[in-house]
């Protein structure tokens, strides 16, 4: 591992502080980036601990007992969020989702959720509003979080064999507990429920079949995906990686499937569905099909940094125009030029030259 790869918490790097453009102009909703792309997601995350050690994202080596988290104070406060997140949806941000590190062991996560659910975009229209979990305490938390206004939820799960699941998330954690919050998250409206599966050969790539199998006709949607080179501490490989191509033969053979068109322009998953009518999948390829020429996401990270790419080795400080004293105009400006001057498509050069670079870890910059 080069020194510049070495797994270090990235606040130990002092972010840079985005420039205030001296005449800042009002956001317009319009704004786009070096490539013509326009800024429509952003992905907040609001934790950067977790439950789970899962071996691709926190491995228990880095992540040990030891390892030190952001203190509190270092957080984004709820009022941060989402002072922060109207500017955004001024730039163009119609689509919020929350994430981590594991969005629900925040604290009062249903407060922050509350206060989202009420901003408007300039149509008059709320916010599409959505988060990733792992689904451990979604049994406990999918109805206070439904009637606080979250509209939907994607839930990770990696295998169903539990034994499996139980290596992976490293923590012992049942597969039953999971597969429960699911069922509670759509019972309770957050539907339709995606479900999440990140696939690493030779570890629960044998799962693919029996998860198709076990959520086709449920009326949720489970999505497969590429295990990616994010971070610097899962150990990637490209052996590694199980391409959806093979994922949609293995599944295809079993249960026949086709391509559907793109609900939108820069839809990450690629639709295919089942013939005989039991629903949809999601493939997503970041490694073998990159989407960077669509990608319109921003990141928030635990502690206020703005990344414009998964993959970027260097956010920007907002928290310190934030408790700097500078104004609702001035930040908007400073966020407008940053997107403004995006260039990312990190997947698509995606190679040895790459390799070498600082990479951020999943679950500080939010996934
Ligand atoms: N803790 C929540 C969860 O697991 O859903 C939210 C945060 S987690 C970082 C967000 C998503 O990133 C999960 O679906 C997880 O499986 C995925 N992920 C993490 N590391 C990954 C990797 N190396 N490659 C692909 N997906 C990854
Ligand atoms: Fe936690 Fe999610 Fe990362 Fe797993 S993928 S360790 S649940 S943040
Ligand atoms: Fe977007 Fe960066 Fe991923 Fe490309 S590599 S799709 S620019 S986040």
């Amino acid at each position: 591992m080069s020194e510049r790869n070495v797994p270090i918490a990235e606040r130990r790097y002092a972010a840079p502080v985005p420039e205030v453009p001296e005449r800042p102009l009002p956001p317009t909703g319009l704004i786009a980036d070096r490539r013509g792309r326009r800024l429509h997601d952003l992905r907040i995350s609001i934790t950067d601990r977790c439950n789970f050690r899962c071996t691709y994202c926190m491995p228990k080596s880095v992540f040990g007992k030891d390892y030190a988290f952001l203190p509190h104070a270092s957080l984004l406060s709820f009022e941060e969020i989402v002072r922060l997140t109207r500017l955004f949806v001024a730039h163009g941000v119609e689509k919020v989702r929350l994430t981590g590190g594991e969005p629900l062991v925040r604290r009062d996560v249903e407060r922050l959720v509350g206060m989202l659910a009420a901003i408007r975009l300039p149509d008059g229209t709320p916010l599409d509003l959505t988060l990733t979990t792992n689904g451990s305490l979604l049994a406990r938390k999918a109805r206070s979080l439904r009637d606080a206004g979250l509209q939907r939820v994607t839930v990770s799960l990696d295998a169903l064999d539990d034994a499996v699941f139980r290596t992976m998330n490293d923590v012992d954690f049942p597969v039953a507990d999971v597969l429960a919050g699911i069922e509670a998250a759509a019972a309770a409206g957050l539907r339709p429920v995606k479900v999440n599966m990140v696939v690493k050969r030779g570890v629960n790539d044998h799962e693919i079949v029996p998860m198709a199998r076990h959520f086709r006709a449920s009326g949720h949607i489970l999505r497969f995906i590429e295990f990616m080179d994010v971070g610097a501490s899962n150990g990637w490989r490209m052996d590694d990686v199980v391409p959806s191509a093979e994922v949609a033969g293995r599944i295809g053979a079993v249960f026949p499937i086709e391509p559907l068109e793109a609900n939108y322009d820069g839809e990450v998953a690629e639709r295919w569905h089942y013939l005989d009518g039991a629903g949809e999948i999601g493939l997503i390829s970041s490694v073998t099909r990159p989407f960077c020429g669509g990608c319109t996401r921003v990141r928030l990270s635990t502690e206020g940094r703005l990344y414009t790419c998964l993959f970027a080795s260097e956010g920007k400080d907002l928290r310190a125009l934030l408790r700097g004293g500078y104004d609702d105009m001035q930040i908007a400006a400073a966020i407008g030029a940053i997107w403004a001057a995006r260039d990312d498509r990190y997947s698509e050069l995606r190679s040895a030259d790459t390799a070498g670079l600082r990479r951020i870890e999943m679950s500080y910059i939010g996934g």
